[in-house]
């Protein structure tokens, strides 16, 4: 499973004189009707051998080797992306096989380029879904744009406990208040599952289906800290299929994620006018990077940038400079400057949120940081 923990394990992974191959493809069927994706790959790898040293190139022969065997033997399993990451030389070998579409893309460095997978962790985070009705309940988990059944709940109605005269001699008033009681236990059940599930999950936000009485009734009984995460709701029958149930979430996160990017750079951006621990651009995010102050990295998904990177003691800037300032290490240029900021922040501990698009951002240099002081 890809998750944060995972990645900076990975972005911390040092070649010392090895290789790593990066690979993102598009595989989707709907797109690659005839298996397109294994030209692409073929066109990928032409491309980077005429820019690459015969003698780079020669370390990642097996990587490409074994990169050819694995579409060989999983193309049945493909969903939308792929993603693999390899040095054979380091017997490292990672493959996601990811719902979400990445872009076509292979980097050959001493470490992994991680970048498309930290987009895809930003922008896909988790949700829980609650569809509920009186007696009966489904939780449903979001991400990865995939939607995922993660349980059922059901609570029976104990008959015995009114057996006096049975159902029909309780009164009308008797018989509303018993089915009342009986649906008060129910959400008290489902509140438990639902408790334990986001203590479980790394959960953003919260979204609630059902008739407008259910929607209403759980979110007066939700605990306080989970009724601080539900982003939304929707109307859906108990028995909705998943991809109907998905359509109505993904309406709800949407929204949530484009509220969420937008307060972030505005913030950003009213921080960094007062000076206030954020800075906006390349450069003073490059000079926060390297005095360790970066809190947050902050950045549009299209933004591009290149520069220069220090062999030995990763120092990056946009300024030609040689020998490195900082340990007279050997500088190389990069094609790639805002990944391998983005990887020495995820490296330092630090926050990276990718937004999707923002012309007040882009306006302002396409890339920030909050600052730790
Ligand atoms: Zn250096």
């Amino acid at each position: 499973m890809l998750n944060r923990e995972e990645l900076r394990e990975i972005a911390a992974l040092q070649g010392n004189g090895s290789y790593f191959v990066s690979l993102y493809l598009n595989v989707n069927p709907v797109t690659n009707v005839k298996g397109d994706y294994i030209i692409h790959f073929k066109n990928m790898l032409r491309d980077i051998s005429e820019g690459t040293d015969k003698k780079i190139l020669k370390k990642i022969k097996a990587d490409i080797g074994n990169i050819e065997s694995f579409f060989i033997s999983s193309k049945r399993g493909f969903k939308k992306g792929l993603a693999i990451l390899s040095s054979a030389e380091q017997s490292f070998w990672k493959e996601y096989n990811l719902a979400v579409p990445v872009r076509n893309e292979i980097v050959v460095d001493k470490t992994p380029y991680i970048k498309q997978l930290l987009d895809i962790l930003d922008n896909y985070q988790r949700y829980a879904v609650l569809l509920v009705d009186k007696e009966s309940a489904r939780l449903f988990l979001v991400h990865l744009g995939e939607i995922e059944e993660y349980g059922e709940i059901h609570t029976p109605d104990i008959p015995g406990k009114h057996k006096k005269g049975g159902w029909f001699s309780l009164s009308q008033n008797h018989y509303e208040r018993h089915i009342d009681y009986h649906v008060g236990l129910h959400l008290k059940d489902v509140m438990k599952k639902l408790e334990l599930f986001l203590a479980e999950e790394e959960i953003r936000g919260i979204v609630i289906g059902g008739s407008e009485d259910a929607v209403i009734r759980v979110r007066e009984m939700l605990p306080r800290a989970a009724g601080e995460k539900v982003i939304g709701s929707f109307s859906a029958e108990m028995f909705a299929g998943n991809n109907e149930i998905f359509e109505k979430v993904k309406l709800a996160t949407g929204d949530f994620e484009r509220k969420k990017q937008k307060a972030t750079v505005s913030e950003l951006l009213t921080a960094a006018m007062k000076r206030e621990n954020a800075v906006l651009g390349t450069e003073d995010v490059l000079n926060a990077i390297q005095e360790g102050r970066i809190m947050k990295l902050v950045f549009i998904n299209e933004f591009r940038d290149s520069g220069y990177a220090c062999r030995k003691c990763r120092y990056l800037t946009r300024q030609k400079v040689s020998p490195c300032p900082y340990c007279s290490g050997e500088m190389e240029e990069v094609g790639y400057l805002v990944e391998l900021a983005a990887q020495r922040t995820v490296e330092m501990g630090a926050l990276v949120e990718v937004i999707s698009d923002n012309k007040e951002l882009s306006n302002a240099g396409g890339i920030g940081a909050f600052l730790r002081f």
